[in-house]
């Protein structure tokens, strides 16, 4: 069986660094809806247009646009050799869609792993991201500063971006949409015995083992 697993959690919980960690440790295609959605942006499509003032008032894009770039990326071949979701799904509705998309293609979730953190060490985490605007390498001012200052430590660059809406005056809402229209999600997967949850609070490295040791346990 493939491992297919969702990460969820609040913004700032960790998701990325640690999709991104997991997908090259075990192979397998990581899926970002907030990343997809910032690239829309960025090249000034149609879903990019639509999502743009969205995204930056810390509201959650329409679940119908969502689904649709979700179920595109899902139908790929390399979906199929196992993925990890990474901020989808974050409302009911889109969970819903996403166990009948599964159904469709044969597939099923292997674990769903919720990075629990306190809303001010979100604040934290968020106030000091920033990424690399090469290869899009994520850091954080404190936390995961880069090796030698300005310069990125996967690929050299020395430019480096943070999100329009990690903005403290955005952060708030972003943290109340978490809590209205996504922590639903939590008994949604319980009741399926899906859900395994994690303290999102420790060290990066003691949340990579933690997830490693989930994987474990959960993938036969
Ligand atoms: P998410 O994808 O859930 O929004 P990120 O993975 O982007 O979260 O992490 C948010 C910020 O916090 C980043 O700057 C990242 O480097 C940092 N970070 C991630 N995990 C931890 C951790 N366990 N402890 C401290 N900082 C962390
Ligand atoms: P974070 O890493 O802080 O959890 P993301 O990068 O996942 O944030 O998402 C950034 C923004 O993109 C969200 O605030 C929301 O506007 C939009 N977005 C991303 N994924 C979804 C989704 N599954 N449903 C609705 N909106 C989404
Ligand atoms: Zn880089």
């Amino acid at each position: 069986m493939a491992l297919n697993l969702i990460l969820l959690g609040p913004p700032g919980a960790g998701k990325g660094t640690q999709a991104k960690r997991l997908a090259e440790r075990h192979g397998l295609l990581a899926i970002a809806t907030g990343d997809m959605l910032r690239a829309e942006v960025a090249a000034g499509t149609e879903i990019g247009r639509e999502a743009k003032a969205i995204m930056e008032r810390g509201e959650l894009v329409p679940d119908a646009l969502i689904i649709a770039m979700l179920r595109a990326r899902l139908a790929t071949p390399e979906a199929k050799a196992g993925f990890i979701l990474d901020g989808f799904p974050r409302t009911v509705p889109q969970a819903e869609a996403l166990d009948a998309l599964l159904a469709e293609q044969g597939m099923a979730l292997t674990a769903v792993i919720e990075l629990a953190v306190d809303d001010q060490a979100l604040i934290e985490r968020i106030a000091g991201r920033f990424s690399c605007a090469r290869c899009g390498a994520g850091y954080h001012d404190r936390f995961k500063p880069t090796k030698v200052p300005g310069v990125c430590d996967i690929c050299g660059s020395t430019e480096f971006v943070r999100r329009a809406d990690d903005r403290p005056e955005t952060v708030a809402a972003r943290l109340a949409a978490y809590h209205r229209q996504t922590a639903p999600l939590l008994p949604y997967y319980r009741a399926k015995g899906l859900l395994v949850t994690i303290d999102g609070m420790a060290p990066i490295e003691a949340v990579a083992e933690a997830l490693d040791r989930v994987i474990a346990e959960r993938a036969h």
